[in-house]
């Protein structure tokens, strides 16, 4: 294992003159991946063709790469597989907690949560009937809020806008108590941080690859349950891939052994190739270690932006133990400065309404750039740099 972040930085392959902050919302291409595809494209599909579902191991790709993410949050071996995206683990997650807790009709979130995450959680209440319904509180009131008429508590750990982290394990033996399931949302912490699952006793847990464990745009999403849960969960999404026997073509669905129910359809075998190559590096470093410098990089920003942009209101909790691997701060011009920021070589991006959000990603953010970011972003409050009509100018993906 190595806490060599410097030799870790070597095996990203980062444009020249940027100074990334991003890879908490799209993780850098890591310098084996392209290999790695090209491999699976021309060797593999080229060449085995659809003989490399057995021979290249296509179909087993998701359930061994759940395992080495598995690592990463605390999971045990085969109870992690990926497939589909975020969204769609979502609902599966929170279907099967709904059909486990029969007698119950409340999902509890909190305001803060991500858009997606609500938005499937009400679909599937309209789904179901109109007994069901979404419970939102802000994220302060949620351990008050938990009570015998929740069937499941479906929270995100690290907030994606302000980088609040919950106490995954409190909340949990909260919910568990009243009898409800919780369902964690750890989009912005596998890779992030360390996660325990099983110590923390989630029911369910879900989470991205895209971010911070870099498997590229449109990566798979990964689903964990817990051991006790599944042999019983019954997936909502009920797909042949899933199913006991895939290849028996039964007319009835049987769900199959373990989390291979949790399987879909056909996986993105080519994104998962990506995701292999990039797991190479997590396989190298400890995440208590990941954290320890990300908390390194993330006091120095903070203490640097502040002693340089006062009109920069810190949006993140100061105690890094309630925080993820983010830093927010508000600002009503935050578009536009994000928008000079990322013309003079600085890489975060934006969320509405207010706020600059900037990833620290210990494998590949140095002091350096830690350093360079703050004297740029100075640089462009104290010139109102930002203050020009191109950068007001909204994008599509902010
Ligand atoms: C990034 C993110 C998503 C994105 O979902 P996709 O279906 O992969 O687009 C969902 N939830 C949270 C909390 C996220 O941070």
């Amino acid at each position: 294992m190595t806490t060599d972040f410097a030799a870790t930085r070597t095996l990203f392959d980062l444009p020249e003159g940027v100074i990334y902050l991003d890879g908490n919302s799209l993780g850098p291409l890591p310098c084996a991946t392209a290999q790695r595809v090209q491999d699976c494209v021309t060797k593999e599909w080229g060449q085995m063709l659809i003989t490399g579902w057995n021979k290249a191991g296509w179909m087993e790709m998701p359930t061994r790469l759940g395992t080495r993410i598995g690592r990463l949050i605390g999971a045990a071996p085969g109870t992690v597989t990926l497939g589909d995206t975020l969204s769609i683990k979502v609902y599966q997650a929170l279907a099967s907690c709904l059909e486990m807790n029969p007698d119950r009709r409340v999902i509890l979130s909190d305001t803060g949560n991500f858009p997606s995450d609500l938005y499937m959680a009400e679909g599937l209440c309209r789904t179901l009937g109109p007994d069901y319904q979404l419970r939102t509180v802000s994220p302060e009131d949620v351990a008050g809020a938990i009570d015998e008429t929740v069937a499941v508590l479906m929270l995100t750990e690290v907030d994606y806008r302000t980088g609040r982290r919950h106490d995954m394990a409190a909340l949990t033996a909260k919910a568990h108590a009243a009898g409800a399931l919780a369902v964690w949302d750890l989009a912005h912490s596998a890779g992030a941080l360390p996660v325990d699952v099983t110590g923390g006793d989630a029911d369910f847990a879900v989470g991205c690859t895209y971010k911070y464990l870099n498997s590229g745009p449109g990566g798979p999403a990964f689903i964990y349950v817990a051991p006790r849960h599944i042999d019983r969960a019954r997936p909502a999404l009920s797909g042949w891939l899933g199913h006991e026997a895939p290849f028996a073509f039964d007319s009835d669905y049987r769900p199959g052994a373990g989390i291979e129910r949790m399987r879909v359809g056909t996986p993105p075998v080519l994104q998962l190739a990506a995701l292999d190559a990039s797991l190479d590096i997590w396989d190298r470093v400890e995440m208590a270690d990941i954290r320890a410098r990300s908390t390194q990089l993330t006091q120095a920003f903070i203490k640097g932006v502040e002693a340089t942009c006062p009109d920069l209101i810190l949006a993140t909790p100061r105690d890094p133990e309630r925080r993820g691997s983010q830093v927010s701060f508000r600002h009503p011009e935050g578009y536009a400065i994000m928008q000079a920021l990322i013309a003079h070589g600085v890489i975060g991006d934006f969320r509405a309404p207010d706020i600059l959000r900037f990833g620290f990603t210990p494998l590949y953010t140095s002091d350096a750039d830690v350093e360079g970011a703050v004297k740029i972003l100075g640089t462009i409050m104290a010139e109102r740099l930002w203050d020009r009509p191109e950068y007001k100018v909204r994008a599509r993906v902010t």
